[in-house]
């Protein structure tokens, strides 16, 4: 091959890891491509890029309504979880009431407690695509130390 044989093929900084491993650093609000914590400015900002490895989290304006999907399912999934419990548990005297206040606490509450979960779910999403395009390069070392901050 050209180019070859000027010392051994450059290996990438972060290895590709299988798509349940990228998806799982995405629900625990970690870099989907280097793992790394912190890439979050506030409960509700993500950085625009990871810090360690620079990937882009938001590719374009409105690139977030995967998120935003995913965190209404996981709502609507709790709410329904929520009322089957009560239901089974109460029927036939249903406590419209407590159910009703606890319904509200949960269509609100979820949302807000899964918002940064979602969005790095989707960003792991949009990883996951980002890196089947046949362009995609991973960026590989330069530097002998720069290993060193894996
Ligand atoms: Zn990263």
């Amino acid at each position: 091959m050209e180019g070859a044989g000027t010392g051994k093929p450059r290996e990438p900084l972060w290895p590709e890891v299988g798509t349940i491993r990228v998806l799982a650093r995405g629900a625990l609000k970690r870099c989907p491509r280097c793992r790394a914590r912190g890439i979050f400015c506030s409960w509700f900002r993500l950085r625009e890029g990871c810090p360690r490895c620079d990937l882009r989290f938001q590719k374009e304006e409105g690139g977030y309504l995967g998120a935003i999907t995913i965190n209404y399912a996981v709502t609507i999934g709790a709410w329904l979880v929520l009322m089957a419990v009560a239901l089974v548990a109460t029927a036939p005297h249903v406590p419209v009431g407590p159910l009703l206040m606890a319904s509200t606490f949960v269509v609100v509450g979820v949302p807000i407690a899964f918002y940064p979960t979602s969005k790095t779910i989707w960003a792991a999403v949009e990883y996951l695509v980002l890196r089947s395009d046949p362009d995609y390069r991973a960026p590989v070392a330069r530097d002998p130390r720069a290993k060193e901050l894996e």
